[in-house]
């Protein structure tokens, strides 16, 4: 079997669903006031989408899946100077 190359994509789009979807089960298990609204998700997620440490749904800076990262309120991107801040 060919191996893949890691993409700069989520997880979804890179044919990792089940993981896509232990990561929606988890994120709805979070408390809402420690979740970030959808349109800051989808800000995080679509900044994550332009930046050269995303391979695969994973930050190579952190070593998390950023579509987890991204919904928890109180983190920022580990990047200096991070790319997204905690709000
Ligand atoms: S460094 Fe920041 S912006 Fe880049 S993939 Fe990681 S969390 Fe996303």
């Amino acid at each position: 079997m060919a191996e893949q190359r890691p993409c700069r994509c989520l997880l979804m789009a890179s044919g990792q669903e089940d993981m896509a979807r232990l990561v929606a089960e988890y994120i709805a298990t979070l408390p809402e006031e420690s979740r970030v609204s959808d349109e800051s998700y989808h800000a995080r997620l679509a900044l994550c989408e332009s930046c050269e440490a995303l391979h695969s749904g994973t930050c190579a800076r952190c070593g998390c899946y950023v579509e987890a990262r991204a919904a928890k309120r109180s983190l920022s991107c580990p990047a200096t100077p991070p790319v997204w801040v905690a709000e």
